[in-house]
């Protein structure tokens, strides 16, 4: 598969990600809405804000995702995708597929 290709399905399934995710924390914000929440004694409130925080940083690691994915889609077009940034060599296809942003080969991401 081209990377092209995979990046756009990447984008895709991040996308669906994102939007249940932000369903969720809607949900969410109409539960505490209609239960005690700001009491922080009480402890279903305090489940609640504990599952809002999950889901927020969920949220904002599948936002950075998108914007990583349309990052690699950018170097795509200008012909600089799947070459390394650091050492300039060609990042593995092996690699690629597993992490389909990769900016580095394996030796100069550790
Ligand atoms: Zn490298």
């Amino acid at each position: 598969m081209d990377a092209r290709r995979r990046l756009e399905e990447e984008r895709r399934s991040t996308l669906d990600r994102l939007t249940a995710l932000q369903a969720d924390f809607g949900a969410m914000v109409e539960a505490s809405e209609g239960s005690n929440a700001d009491d922080e004694h009480d402890p279903e409130g305090a489940t609640i804000a504990f599952e809002r925080s999950q889901v927020s940083t969920l949220v904002r690691q599948a936002q950075r995702h998108l914007r990583e994915i349309d990052a690699a889609l950018a170097r795509v077009e200008d012909g600089r995708y799947g070459r390394c940034e650091r050492c300039g060599e060609p990042i593995p296809e092996g690699r690629l597929e597993a992490r389909p942003v990769a900016r580095t080969c394996v030796a100069c991401a550790s």
